[in-house]
Order: C-alpha cells, then sequence, then structure tokens
C-alpha cells in the first residue's frame, strides 16, 4: 500500500489533542496487548471477545472511510500491526506522542512492541501500567512491613522468571516466596520453541526466534533473527534455554515492562545514591518513585524510568506530576543520548513541568541533584540553555527548600 508523503503539521499537537487516528491506534494499542495475555489466546477464533470485535470495526470503518483496504479477520489485523506504523496517515498519531515508525506488534516473534505496550498505558483508558501498579499494591498491601515489601519487590525484579531448581539456591527465601508466588504464572506456550523455553540472557525476559524454530537452541545460527522482550539488547552468542518450561513460571507481562526492565537503571540509580551518601526511599503505591533527601536542596523526588517512548513518558509524568517542586526523571544511558530523545521529552510536557522535571541518567544523578537550581536546570534537562528559569519557579523553589 503506497505510503504518502504529505507534509507533517503535527509537530505542536500537543500529546491531549488526539485525533480520531490516535484514537484508534491506542485502542489497537490495548487490543494487541490483552490479545497476547495467555488466557485470550483461543480469542483469534470466531465469535471474538468483544474489545476485539470493536477494534476490528473501528478499523474497518476508518479505512473505508479513507479508500484503504482493511483487514478482514483478527488474525489478518494482528499480521496488519507488524507493519502499519503510527504515523501512517490512517492514524496521523502525533510524534510528540510517539517516535515515527513505531508499530504495535513485533516482526519477529509476533509479540507487542514495547511501544504498544507503553500506549496501551497511556490515558484514562490505560491498562498495562496500571496492572503492574496494582499487582504491586495488593503485594505491599500483604506484606505488612516496607522492609518485607522492598525484599518481595526485588525478587519479582529479579525473577522474571521461576525454575524448580532455584527453590534450592542459598538465598531462597520461603517468607518472600509465600507472598510472591501466586503473581507468577505457568510459561505460556506462546513463549515457548521447540518445547524449550528461551530467556534472554541480557534482560532475561522472553526471546523468540523467526520462524519459531531452533535448530540449537543453545547458540542459534548468526543470521538467525531472534526477538526479546527488552528490545534494546544486543544479541547474545549463547543463550541458556530452559529445557523443562512446565516446571517454570513466569511473571505477567506488566510486571515483566514494568518492574523488570527499568530494575537495571533504578539499580545504578539507587547505587548512585549511596555512593554519595544520600538517603532515598521508595514512595508507597509508586512503581518507580523515590524520596530523596540529604542532598542541601529539600526534599525532592526521584522518578526512574525505561520508557522508549518519551513523549508517552512526558504525558504520564504530567497526568501523575511529582508531589516535589524539583523531581530528577532517571532514564537509561543509552535512551537519553538517542537523537531526539531529551527534546522530545520536554516538548511534550507542559510548559509549568518542564523547570521542574530534570530527565537525567544514572551517571548524572548525583550531579545533578546536588547542583543548586539555576539556569542550569535547563540546560541539563533540554541539553540547551535556550529557557531561563522563571522568578515565580525560583521563588516557589526557595519556599520548597526553606
Ligand atoms: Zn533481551
Amino acid at each position: 500500500m503506497a505510503r504518502t508523503t504529505r507534509p507533517r503539521k503535527d509537530r505542536a499537537r500537543p500529546a491531549a489533542a488526539a485525533g480520531a487516528g490516535t484514537e484508534l491506534y491506542l485502542e489497537l494499542a490495548r487490543t494487541v496487548a490483552a490479545l497476547a495475555e495467555p488466557r485470550s489466546l483461543r480469542s483469534f477464533t470466531l465469535p471474538y471477545p468483544g474489545f476485539a470485535q470493536r477494534a476490528l470495526d473501528h478499523t474497518v470503518m476508518r479505512c473505508l472511510g479513507i479508500g484503504r483496504t482493511p483487514p478482514r479477520s483478527l488474525p489478518e489485523l494482528w499480521e496488519w500491526c507488524r507493519s502499519m506504523t503510527a504515523d501512517d496517515p490512517l492514524f496521523d498519531v502525533p510524534s510528540s506522542l510517539v517516535t515515527r515508525g513505531a508499530t504495535l506488534v513485533t516482526p519477529v516473534g509476533l509479540m507487542p512492541t514495547r511501544t504498544c505496550l507503553e500506549l496501551a498505558s497511556h490515558g484514562p483508558a490505560g491498562q498495562v501500567e496500571t496492572e503492574a501498579r496494582g499487582l504491586l499494591a495488593e503485594l505491599e498491601g500483604r506484606c505488612g512491613s516496607t522492609e518485607r515489601y522492598r525484599l518481595c519487590r526485588r525478587f519479582l525484579a529479579d525473577h522474571p522468571v521461576v525454575q524448580q531448581e532455584d527453590r534450592h539456591t542459598r538465598n531462597w527465601s520461603r517468607d518472600v516466596w509465600a507472598k510472591v508466588k501466586e503473581l507468577y504464572q505457568p510459561l505460556p506456550e506462546s513463549l515457548r520453541v521447540d518445547g524449550v523455553f528461551l530467556p534472554c540472557p541480557v534482560c532475561r525476559l522472553p526471546a523468540l526466534p523467526r520462524g519459531r524454530t531452533l535448530p540449537t537452541p543453545t547458540r542459534p545460527a548468526a543470521d538467525q533473527e531472534i526477538w526479546c522482550e527488552g528490545e534494546e539488547c544486543l544479541r547474545p552468542e549463547r543463550f541458556e534455554p530452559i529445557r523443562d518450561p512446565d516446571l517454570a513460571l513466569i511473571l505477567p507481562r506488566s510486571l515483566r515492562a514494568y518492574l523488570v526492565l527499568p530494575h537495571p537503571v533504578e539499580t545504578a540509580a539507587r547505587n548512585a545514591l549511596d555512593s554519595a551518601g544520600i538517603r532515598h526511599e521508595a514512595r508507597p503505591g509508586h512503581l518507580s518513585a523515590h524520596h530523596v533527601r540529604d542532598t542541601g536542596h529539600g526534599p525532592l523526588e526521584m522518578h526512574v524510568y525505561d520508557r522508549l517512548q518519551p513523549g508517552l513518558l512526558a504525558a504520564h509524568l504530567a497526568q501523575s506530576p511529582p508531589h516535589t517542586h524539583r523531581a530528577f526523571i532517571v532514564v537509561p544511558e543509552r535512551l537519553a543520548a538517542r537523537d531526539g530523545y531529551r527534546a522530545s521529552f520536554t516538548a511534550a510536557l507542559p510548559e509549568p513541568l518542564r523547570p521542574r522535571l530534570i530527565l537525567t541518567t544514572p551517571s548524572d544523578l548525583v550531579r545533578h541533584l546536588t547542583t543548586r537550581a539555576t539556569e542550569s536546570d535547563h540546560t541539563m534537562h533540554t541539553g540547551t540553555a535556550h529557557r531561563r528559569s522563571t522568578p515565580a519557579s525560583a521563588r516557589t523553589e526557595a519556599e520548597d527548600d526553606a
């Protein structure tokens, strides 16, 4: 299908002013995320679940409305979502919300992309991140103490998959397992290949080869394309397959995406604070927010994220802004260094939040935390010094610090 090359006018369009195409893309993202759940795999046969039938109907109407050939079935819609990009004229999702070229289904593995999960978490109808937050809130309630919750949360982040033999290791805690075991589920067929499960040795999340066949599971051929749920890992040479997946359990996708994936950057940020003697503690009820003290600048917050879409991250922070006047948004170095990531994040923030939220990385965190809030905030935040702090924001910060 030919792609138009008409000039885009969406760059300045705020994320909140989503058009009908964007709404449809968000609905498709929620549909793909829900259909990818193990219990939904039978949904690809008629009759489809109501939400999937509605998404298909809306897609067909939108296609017909602008003279495009629509997908004729749910399996065809799924295939179609491998190649239909957010910026396709059918959707015209503003680049301030999602980077151009992003898709909902991975070409290899045929699973929801990370962008799909981030979109499926966006806005009042968002699901995936809400589910992760709800599961952790329930766990926090079951734990009864901050310390026990910290141990359980750490266990989950370290163990996206639990094997039978893990229970015989020296550090295995029966107390922790008793609290977390109900969060785990059997390894679904959709994540197995040739009878084995292939965890990515880098992100520890599920991996799948193109075609779902592996001549040698431990050392796939160099030219074999392999998808992993982290999406950003360098292709390792060697895999350690789990050969008896019936005896393994896995966390739900929501916790894999919103707890396991950001865990390395969260650990790096916490280690940086510990090394500098800066106190920090997790904010209850939040996925990734921490109180930070002893910086010499009054109470501050640190929020840690590993999100591929800076526009969606900004929209999330606009929806639930930090409590303190200044907050540090820590992302992995590889994302902060990506072309346009910082600029897109800043541009997508509402104007009043821009001087308050400092985008940083674990290696720059302490320097940014201990730097006086001045014009340099904007330099750190955007990579340029094109804006100055307003007197009003400076006053409010002084009041906070008092
Ligand atoms: Zn990986």
